[in-house]
């Protein structure tokens, strides 16, 4: 059944007035987001607690109508797009912090709080929360948890998966769920919060969170290293990688992106921006990026400085948009030993296909980011991801399926196991309401 005038007169029912909108006009701020894909919903609605997420989700299970949660839309493969239409939930509306509990490091926060607001509270008690995209100041820590946003410090903490001790979520029937501990340790169950981090709202909607706190470090440095050639910089990644203290940032800029932030040596190929917050980190780093074709290596003289290096590292995504209004952006992984072939196999597919590829992204990670300048590229795609694989890599370290990788998932999960997350998705959504048309390419298998 699709949105009529009986289901909207039930949803209204249990809404706040002014939480429900149903113009076209209206709605169709909701009806795309940063993957500029495009489709209009049948009706947006606010939520502002667990509850009336709990009766939105009863409602569009009994009419059997599409429900598609939505953080800011800052994601890029077009998980909050509503391909079937129906209803869109923005939990921007969710936005409260529950408890800020410093001895047991935790912050509980409803679904729809911006990452930065977590970040400034628990900065301003020395410590911080892992997670912390470029768009912090923009996304939510729902959507965060939808894909299992990662960024920068992931490479020596870990993404989202690893920073959430708990959650509260309504599954695709109504019923409201409480997953995980308070506690930094638990082995009660199965682990259900892992389970629904990077599920992108095909399994339930998150209202509420606890997010695990990480103590900052009093020491910090952010250097800047560049390169006369990709060879030296890639052995330096690996060196780097190779012994027991890790860096906590580990970034990679090629040399269109040097150009963007419009770095001064002209010999240099591409730099490397590393931050350590560890001072028996540093020595073994530095020498670590000794290579032959190095140009300089660069502290960052004071705070100021470190911000500015890494404002112009995050400002990278947007501003591609000046070389090129068109862009294909896919954030793919692959083992950090395997990065230097794939740099050099997208040089090879750039050519073959005469398609500009701007390349950057959390290297210690082997998590590069991949944009190709031009809005059609379906067979070097193609070439792209079996390249990936053949280095066994996936298809997204950070950024999610949404719509746009939906078709490759096939060739990343084996028959028995995606088998099995089907069953899962039924399990938790047996109507298949909640965000259809994403993650499975034949839904109608479901
Ligand atoms: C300039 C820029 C830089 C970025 N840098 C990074 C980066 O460094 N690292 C990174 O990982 N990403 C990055 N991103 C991508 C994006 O910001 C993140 O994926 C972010 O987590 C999305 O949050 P959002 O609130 O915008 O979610 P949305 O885009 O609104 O939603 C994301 C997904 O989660 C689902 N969802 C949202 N809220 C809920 C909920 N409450 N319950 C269940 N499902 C939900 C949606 O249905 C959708 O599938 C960047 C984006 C931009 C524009």
């Amino acid at each position: 059944m699709r949105v009529n005038e009986i289901f909207l007169h039930t949803l209204r029912k249990g809404l706040k007035p002014g939480h429900l909108m149903t113009d076209p006009a209206d709605c169709w701020l909701y009806s795309y987001d940063n993957s500029r894909h495009h489709a209009l919903p049948e009706a947006v609605v606010f939520a502002r607690e667990t509850r009336e997420v709990q009766h939105i989700v009863q409602c569009c299970h009994d009419f059997e109508v599409p429900l598609v949660a939505r953080g800011r839309g800052t994601g890029t493969p077009g998980g909050a797009v509503p391909v079937q239409g129906g209803v869109v939930l923005s939990l921007e509306k969710m936005d409260k912090t529950l408890e800020i509990n410093f001895p047991d490091r935790y912050i509980k926060a409803e679904a729809g709080v911006l990452n930065q607001t977590i970040q400034n509270i628990a900065e301003k008690s020395g410590f911080f929360f892992v997670p912390d995209p470029g768009s912090s100041a923009y996304c939510t820590i729902g959507g965060n948890i939808g894909y299992n946003a990662g960024g920068p410090h992931a490479v020596k903490y870990g993404a989202t998966r690893e920073h959430v001790l708990g959650l509260t979520a309504v599954t695709g029937t109504g019923e409201i769920i409480h997953t995980g501990t308070y506690t930094t340790k638990g082995a009660v169950g199965y682990d259900l919060t892992r389970l629904l981090i990077g599920s992108e709202g095909t399994l339930a909607i998150i209202t509420e969170a606890i997010l695990k706190l990480t103590p900052l470090s009093d020491f910090k440095n952010t250097v800047q290293i560049t390169y006369r050639d990709l060879a030296s910089a890639m052995q330096a990644v690996i060196k780097i990688m190779s012994q027991p203290y890790l860096p906590s940032a580990l970034e990679f800029l090629d040399e269109s992106c040097l150009k963007l932030i419009q770095y001064s040596h002209s010999d240099a190929a591409c730099m490397l921006l590393i931050d350590i917050d560890d001072e028996r980190a540093k020595k073994n780093i530095i020498e670590a990026s000794q290579q032959v074709g190095l140009i300089e290596i660069h502290f960052a003289e004071n705070t100021a400085e470190m911000r500015r290096l890494w404002a112009a590292r995050k400002a990278l995504s947007p501003a591609l948009r000046s070389l090129s209004s068109k862009k294909i952006n896919e954030d793919v992984v692959v083992p950090v030993s395997r990065v230097p072939e794939l740099l050099e196999g997208l040089k090879k597919l750039s050519e073959k296909y005469k398609i500009p590829i701007v390349n950057f992204g959390h290297i210690g990670n082997g998590n590069i980011h991949v944009n190709l300048l031009t809005d059609s590229a379906d067979q070097c795609l193609d070439e792209i991801f079996n390249l990936v694989i053949s280095l066994r890599g996936t298809l997204s370290g950070e950024h999610g399926i949404g719509i746009e990788k939906m078709p490759f998932i096939p060739r990343v999960i084996d028959p028995p196991t995606l088998a099995l997350m089907k069953q899962i998705k039924k399990v938790f959504d047996p109507k298949s309401i909640l965000n259809p048309g994403k993650i499975f390419p034949d839904e109608d298998k479901l």
